[in-house]
C-alpha cells in the first residue's frame, strides 16, 4: 500500500470546491481538515463587532495577534464543516455573513495580519496528516508540502455555487451582487502585495467548472494514491 502524502495544501479562489474536496479528502485520509479562510473571516468579523477602522492596519494586527479564535468539529448538523468559536459563542455563521465577505480581502491584505496567522497554520501544518485549505498555503505557508493541488474555475460557475448555497440555507441571494462581489474579493486577493492568490510552480491545478465534485475528488484521490 502506497503512503499518502502527509502534508496536502488546497489552494484556489472563493467556490473553487476547496472544502467540499478538503474536508472529504480529510475525511477519507483520517487527516485534519483546516480551513485557514475562518482565521481571516474571524479577524474581520471581530474587527466589525468592535467597530474598528478597518483601515486601521496597526490596530486590526494587535488584534490578529491575540484573538481567540477557536476552531472545533461540528455540533450541529446545519451545513457547517466546523464550529467557530470567539470565547464561547458560536459565531460559525456570523463568518459567512455579506458583511464579513465585502471587508475581509482588505483585512487580510495587511502584512502583519497574514504573519499572526499564517505562522499558527504553518505550525499546526507541520504536524502532519493534514488537508489545509486557503490561498498561500503552498506558496506561503507550507511549501514544503508533499502534495500541491490548485482549485480553479470561472467566476460565473462560483458565483452559482455561492447562490445556490445561500439558497439552500432558506436565505435571500443575489446571482448579479454575487457575481461582482467575488470578482472584487479574487481581485484584491490575487492582487496584493503579501502572499497573493496563485499556485505555486509545483502545483497541480484542476479546473472543476465542468466535472461533478465527486469527479475532481476521484481525481484528487488519485493523486495521493
Ligand atoms: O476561503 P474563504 O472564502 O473563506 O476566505 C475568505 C478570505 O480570506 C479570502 O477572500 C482571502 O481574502 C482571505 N484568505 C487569505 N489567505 C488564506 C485564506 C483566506 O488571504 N490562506
Amino acid at each position: 500500500m502506497t503512503i499518502p502524502p502527509s502534508i496536502i495544501t488546497l489552494d484556489g479562489p472563493a467556490a473553487s470546491g476547496k472544502s467540499t474536496i478538503g474536508r472529504k479528502l480529510a475525511d477519507e485520509l483520517g487527516y485534519l481538515f483546516f480551513d485557514t479562510g475562518i482565521m481571516y473571516r474571524a479577524v474581520t468579523w471581530i474587527a466589525l463587532q468592535h467597530d474598528m477602522d478597518l483601515h486601521d492596519e496597526e490596530a486590526i494586527t494587535q488584534m490578529a495577534q491575540t484573538a481567540q479564535i477557536d476552531i472545533r468539529p461540528a455540533s450541529k448538523n446545519d451545513g457547517r464543516f466546523c464550529d467557530v468559536l470567539l470565547g464561547d459563542k458560536d459565531v460559525t455563521w456570523d463568518m459567512r455573513s455579506s458583511e464579513v465577505e465585502a471587508s475581509v480581502s482588505l483585512v487580510s491584505a495587511y502584512a502583519g495580519v497574514r504573519k499572526a496567522l499564517s505562522d499558527k497554520q504553518r505550525q499546526i501544518g507541520l504536524r502532519g496528516k493534514v488537508v489545509m485549505v486557503g490561498r498561500d498555503i503552498g506558496t506561503v505557508v507550507l511549501p514544503e508540502a508533499d502534495l500541491k493541488i490548485y482549485l480553479d474555475a470561472s467566476a460565473e460557475e462560483r458565483a452559482k455555487r455561492r447562490y445556490d448555497e445561500i439558497i439552500a440555507r432558506g436565505e435571500k441571494a443575489d446571482y448579479d451582487e454575487i457575481l461582482k462581489k467575488m470578482i472584487e474579493r479574487d481581485h484584491i486577493d490575487s492582487t496584493r502585495a503579501v502572499a497573493p492568490l496563485r499556485p505555486a510552480d509545483d502545483a497541480v491545478i484542476i479546473n472543476t467548472d465542468i466535472p461533478s465534485a465527486e469527479q475532481v475528488f476521484e481525481q484528487v484521490l488519485a493523486l495521493c494514491k
